[in-house]
C-alpha cells in the first residue's frame, strides 16, 4: 500500500459536519493508476446516507443563506488560503489516485482555490434591480436569493477543480451542498471538506458522500428525488447527464450540466507555427488527454500541413511519459483499464479503416499509452465521433475554409473549439461560425475561473466560473410593490 502521512489522506465521507461510515461499514478500494496499488478505503454511501446529508443541508440552510455575504466571503476565502498552504499535499493526493503529473496536479489546485476566492468576491457584489415601473402607485423589484439545497456530482479526470467549480458558487451565494466524487478519485474532494472544515463552514453546509460505480446510481437517484433539493449541478458524460436530466423532470429540479465535448482544433496555412503546435501539445497531451476540452479532431490545412506535422510529430515524440511522481513527466497514465481499452479500440478501428499512424499507437506498460498521432482520419471512425478521452491525436487534412467549419461542426457536441490563424477576418469569420460555447483562438489553454466555462448543443447547459458563473445557484425574485399612495 501507498504510505501518506498527510493528514488530508481522509478515508471516511463528510456528512453533516462528521466523519462517517456508510451504515453497513462497506467501504470500496481507492487505486493509484501508475502502479495499481492500493491508496485507501473509502465508504460506500447509498440513498439513507446521501438523504441524512441532503436533510442537514437543509436544516444549515436558513443560518448560511442569512449571513451577510461579506461573512459567507471570509470563510470561502480562508478555505481558498488554506488550499494555497497546503497545495503540495493536496497536488499530491490528486497524483495518487489520479495520476497526472505532479506540475499539472499542482497548477489544477491553483485553479481549484481561485473558485473560492473569485465567488467570495462575486457573492459580495450579488445586487438586483429597481425597474421603470408602468403604474403609478406601485414599484418594481428584482432580487437575487439563493436556490437552496443544491447537490453535485463531479468526474475523475480534475478531482479538485470540479468540486469547487460548483460548491464555491452555491456556497457563496448562500445554498448549500451534498457534493458526490467520482469513484475513482473521492480523496480529493473529502481533503477539501476536511479543509472547509477547519475554515469554519458550519455542519451541513457542505457535504461530501461517497460510492463506488454500483452507487452512484443510487445516490443520484436519492440527490433527483428528494423534494428538498432544488438543483444539481453535474460534471461528467453526455449519457449520464442525460439520464440525471430526465430524473431531474419530477421534480423541475433546476440543473447545471458540463458534459462531454469532442473539440476541434484548426490549423490553418496562414498559422503561426510555433504557436500552433504548442498549443497543439496542450490541448492534445495535458491530462494524457483525458480532459472534456481536449483536442478530439485535428484539422490541418494543405498549405501547412506537412511543416507542421513534421514539427509537431517531433515535439510528440520527446513527451516524456511515466509516473507523475517522477521528475519531467509530462504524461502520465490513463485513469483505469476500460480507459486504456477504449483508446486502445480507437486506434485500431482506426487503422482498420485506413488511417496512418505517425507515432505511437501502443499501450507501453500497465495504464501507459505513448503519445501517438494519426493522419488520414475520417469523419466515419469512431475517434471522430466518440470522446477518445487518451493521448491520441487524430489529424485529417482540408484544402477550404468552409469545408472545416463544416467538419467542426458536424457533432452534436459543442463545448470548445481551438483554430490557429494570423488572419483577422478570418478570426471572426471562423469564429462566429463555430457552435461552440468555448473558442480558443491561438492558444490551447482556455480554463481560467473569471471566463464562463460551459457548452452548448449535447454539451451541456449553464456556466460556470465568471460573473455569469453565478446565474446558476440564484433565483430572480419579483416584487411589486403597491399602496403608494400619492406617488406621480
Ligand atoms: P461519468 O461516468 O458520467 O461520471 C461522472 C460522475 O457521475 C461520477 O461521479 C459518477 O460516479 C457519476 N455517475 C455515473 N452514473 C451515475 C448515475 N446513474 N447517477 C448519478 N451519478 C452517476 O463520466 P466520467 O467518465 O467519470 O467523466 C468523463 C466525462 O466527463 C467525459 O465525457 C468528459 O468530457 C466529461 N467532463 C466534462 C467537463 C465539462 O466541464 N464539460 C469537465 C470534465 C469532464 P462514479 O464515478 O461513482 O461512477
Amino acid at each position: 500500500m501507498t504510505t501518506v502521512t498527510s493528514d488530508l489522506l481522509r478515508t471516511l465521507a463528510y456528512v453533516d459536519g462528521a466523519w462517517a461510515e456508510s451504515d453497513d461499514g462497506a467501504t470500496f478500494t481507492v487505486t493509484n493508476p501508475a502502479t495499481g496499488e492500493t491508496v485507501a478505503d473509502v465508504p460506500r454511501m447509498g440513498a439513507t446516507e446521501t438523504r441524512r446529508a441532503i436533510e442537514a443541508a437543509a436544516r444549515a440552510l436558513p443560518a448560511w443563506r442569512a449571513k451577510p455575504a461579506k461573512e459567507r466571503a471570509r470563510i470561502l476565502r480562508r478555505l481558498a488560503a488554506s488550499m494555497a498552504d497546503r497545495a503540495d499535499d493536496l497536488a499530491a493526493l490528486m497524483v495518487l489516485e489520479q495520476g497526472k503529473p505532479l506540475a499539472e496536479a499542482r497548477a489544477e489546485i491553483d485553479y481549484a482555490l481561485s473558485f473560492y476566492d473569485w465567488f467570495a468576491g462575486e457573492a459580495t457584489r450579488l445586487d438586483g434591480a429597481v425597474l421603470p415601473s408602468p403604474w403609478p402607485d406601485k414599484r418594481i423589484m428584482v432580487t437575487r436569493e439563493p436556490v437552496g439545497v443544491t447537490v453535485g456530482i463531479t468526474p475523475w479526470n480534475f478531482p479538485s477543480a470540479m468540486v469547487t467549480r460548483k460548491s464555491a458558487p452555491a456556497l457563496a451565494v448562500g445554498c448549500t451542498m451534498v457534493l458526490k466524487p467520482a469513484e475513482q478519485t473521492p480523496l480529493s474532494a473529502l481533503a477539501i471538506a476536511a479543509l472547509a472544515e477547519e475554515a469554519g463552514i458550519p455542519p451541513g453546509v457542505f457535504s461530501v458522500v461517497t460510492g463506488d460505480a454500483q452507487d452512484a446510481p443510487v445516490i443520484g437517484g436519492e440527490m433527483t428525488s428528494n423534494p428538498l433539493v432544488r438543483k444539481l449541478g453535474f460534471t461528467g458524460s453526455t449519457e449520464v447527464g442525460k439520464l440525471l436530466m430526465r430524473q431531474c423532470a419530477e421534480h423541475v429540479t433546476k440543473l447545471s450540466l458540463e458534459l462531454g465535448g469532442n473539440a476541434p482544433f484548426i490549423v490553418f496555412d496562414d498559422a503561426d507555427l510555433d504557436v500552433a503546435v504548442s498549443s497543439a501539445l496542450v490541448a492534445k497531451y495535458r491530462n494524457s488527454g483525458q480532459t472534456c476540452i481536449s483536442a478530439n479532431r485535428m484539422f490541418v490545412q494543405s498549405g501547412i500541413y506537412d511543416a507542421f506535422l513534421d514539427r509537431f510529430a517531433s515535439a510528440v515524440r520527446a513527451l516524456k511519459v511515466g509516473d507523475g511522481f517522477t521528475d519531467g513527466v509530462q504524461v502520465g497514465p490513463l485513469i483505469d483499464r476500460p480507459a486504456i481499452d477504449k483508446v486502445e479500440a480507437h486506434v485500431a478501428d482506426a487503422v482498420e479503416q485506413g488511417a496512418e499512424v505517425v507515432t505511437g499507437a501502443e499501450r507501453i506498460d500497465g495504464q501507459f499509452y505513448r503519445p501517438s498521432i494519426l493522419t488520414g482520419v475520417t469523419a466515419s471512425m469512431r475517434m471522430s465521433s466518440e470522446e477518445t478521452f487518451g493521448p491520441v491525436a487524430a489529424i485529417s487534412r482540408f484544402d477550404a475554409e468552409e469545408d472545416a467549419i463544416a467538419a467542426a461542426n458536424a457533432t452534436p457536441y459543442g463545448l470548445a473549439a481551438y483554430f490557429m490563424t494570423t488572419d483577422l477576418g478570418r478570426t471572426w469569420r471562423v469564429g462566429e461560425a463555430l457552435e461552440y460555447g468555448i473558442l480558443g483562438v491561438n492558444t490551447g489553454l482556455i480554463s481560467t475561473e473569471v471566463a464562463p466555462f460551459g457548452g452548448v448543443k449535447e454539451s451541456g447547459i449553464g456556466r460556470e466560473g465568471s460573473s455569469f458563473g453565478v446565474d446558476d445557484w440564484v433565483e430572480l425574485k419579483y416584487w411589486a410593490v403597491g399602496g403608494i399612495e400619492g406617488a406621480g
